[in-house]
């Protein structure tokens, strides 16, 4: 078995660890990194602005973080400033080795509707249609407005009397926000950036109602590139059941949450999904077993999916160093179990609006945290001597040591492998934690709630339908899949000695994925060298 196979099967292994097993063991271990034993340095400082998204000044309030205070700290006395707009340049030029920013310079290449789609046409250009075959094909207005309306015609000619289906976004907006879905190009309406879609009308149904999945990638960096993805995540439910024949009706055919809560039917039980508009994604990958869909090789297609996307911006992206970027991709999984690439978004909704989002995106937040501790955040800042005496000898330190204090080196492969064996909680962080605090009792009852959840999902058990036959599906990919593996006893698959099994709490290292990418995204970024290696990878 080769590395690639190997990271395949220990990713999609590390995706079936108990999250919330997972999480506790994470968070004793963290706070051991958050409160600094032996008080030898001060509590860690963010920074926020009115757009920072309330859980993530709690999550880190709750780490023990303190809050920047502009009045009595000095102007540089910070660790983590997260904000939902960008920053200027001179924030990234100026920032100090002890520092991070919750964005990198250049990532809204990736997150405009119309940049997304030029980014993966010149891909598709350079590295053939059958890799990037992941977007629905999209035309960019008005420029492309010539070549969709040969497109449409010539599509109408060979469909005959059936109709096809396309969708208008803005290029700029979010949140379902001005989309018109249409099949007759008389109601095509569009002014200033816009694309044109095709409309994937065969989404995979779940009870009949349309779904997509809201998945979490946080990119480390990108020189070298270092891509985790988050092993949980939300689907989002339309809440109405899906209707070609009403195309007006956007609680039928978008899945935006902040379109659905207003819905007659967001409160209502609904067949199967339930009550509200969100999954958990682990709740849906569970749903699809019981189907008997092999959920491991959709997320592998999901992985090389992610990868290949970032990998369309990554070379036009500045130099920049303490940064990082959470991306929420959006993603739909057609009846043939087809994973579609919707959209890349910008700081992804931290919004807590139920218990969902509540368990995702809190513990979402805490593991973003630990990536920052895997990539030298408590050790930059002792090395540039930013002690607990004080915050004008702390910033005196910064300064006289900033010079000599390079930013901090991104992590070898093997230390990044190493980190995973690291991980396991150590004696001493059992006998320190876990504190018994208000948190974790709160922690306890949602995991509690969630099981109960899981539960009524098991009680529901699908039945197969005309409409939707996983079966008859499957046997499209029975020959490509790989035999699951067992999990050895420290929980390691037994072929993971030669493979990366790199995870920082529930965020898995999906790139780079081999010594070969590796040594690809070291000195400069070798793309097509990558690409090969992910064709070797998709071909088997
Ligand atoms: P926004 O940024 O406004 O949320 P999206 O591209 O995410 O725009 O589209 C909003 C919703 O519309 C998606 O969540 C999905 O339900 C639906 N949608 C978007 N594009 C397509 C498509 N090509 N085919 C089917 N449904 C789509």
């Amino acid at each position: 078995m080769n590395g690639l196979q190997t990271l395949g099967d220990v990713t999609a292994e590390i995706f079936r660890l108990s999250p919330e097993g997972n999480t506790v063991q994470k968070r004793q271990r963290l706070r051991m990194e958050d409160e600094a034993p032996g008080a030898a340095l001060k509590p860690l400082v963010f920074r926020v602005d009115k757009s920072t998204p309330g859980v993530v000044q709690s999550v880190l309030l709750e780490r023990g973080w303190d809050k920047f205070d502009e009045q009595c700290q000095d102007v540089e006395d910070w660790n983590l400033y997260w904000r939902s707009s960008s920053f200027r340049m001179a924030e990234y030029v100026n920032i100090k080795p002890w520092q991070r920013l919750n964005h990198h310079p250049g990532t809204t290449s990736l997150t405009r509707k119309d940049c997304l789609a030029k980014h993966l046409a010149h891909m598709r250009r350079l590295y053939g249609e059958s890799i990037y075959e992941f977007t629905p094909l999209t035309f960019i207005m008005p420029s492309d407005y010539t070549k969709f309306v040969a497109k449409y015609f010539k599509e109408k000619q060979d469909l005959g009397t059936k109709p096809s289906y396309w969708i208008c976004k803005p290029a700029k907006l979010s949140q379902g926000r001005g989309i018109i879905i249409f099949s007759d190009i008389r109601d095509l309406m569009f002014k200033d950036a816009y694309v044109v879609q095709k409309y994937i009308c065969n989404p995979l149904l779940v009870g009949r109602y349309k779904c997509d999945l809201r998945i979490y990638v946080c990119v480390t960096g990108f020189k070298p590139l270092t891509i985790y993805m988050y092993q949980e995540g939300l689907v989002r439910f339309a809440t109405e059941k899906f209707d070609l024949s009403n195309l007006e009706d956007d609680y039928s055919h978008l899945t935006n949450s902040s379109i659905n809560k207003l819905g007659a039917s967001y409160e209502k039980i609904k067949e199967v999904v339930g009550q509200g508009c969100k999954w958990t994604l682990s709740r849906f990958f569970s749903y699809l077993r019981n189907w008997d869909v092999d959920d491991l090789l959709l997320r592998r297609k999901i992985n090389h999916m992610v990868i290949l996307t970032v990998l369309a911006m990554a070379p036009s992206v500045p130099v920049a160093n303490n940064c990082f970027e959470l991306f929420g991709f959006d993603i739909l999984i057609d009846d043939n179990l087809k994973p579609w690439l919707l959209e890349v978004n910008y700081s992804p909704a931290l919004s807590l609006e139920c218990s969902t989002d509540v368990s995702v995106k809190r513990s979402l937040v805490h593991d973003i945290i630990e990536l920052l501790y895997l990539n030298g955040l408590r050790s930059e800042e002792k090395k540039c001597g930013r002690t607990s005496q004080g915050n004008a000898m702390v910033s005196q330190a910064g300064r006289s040591q900033q010079k000599l204090c390079a930013a901090p080196a991104p992590p070898s492969y093997a230390s990044l492998i190493h980190f995973a064996t690291c991980s396991k909680r150590s004696p001493a962080a059992q006998h320190i934690y876990p504190k018994h605090t208000r948190t974790s009792q709160l922690r306890e009852m949602l995991c509690r709630q969630n099981k109960l959840l899981t539960r009524e999902a098991a009680k529901s058990k699908p039945r197969l339908k005309a409409w939707h036959s996983p079966r008859k599906m499957l046997s499209l990919y029975a020959s490509q899949s790989q035999p699951r593996k067992t999990k050895g006893p420290t929980g390691i698959l037994p072929e993971a000695g030669n493979a990366p099994n790199n995870h920082a709490g529930n965020f898995v290292l999906i790139f780079p994925f081999n010594k070969a990418t590796f040594r690809a995204s070291r000195n400069g970024l070798n793309v097509k060298r990558i690409i090969q290696e992910l064709q070797k990878l998709m071909n088997k």
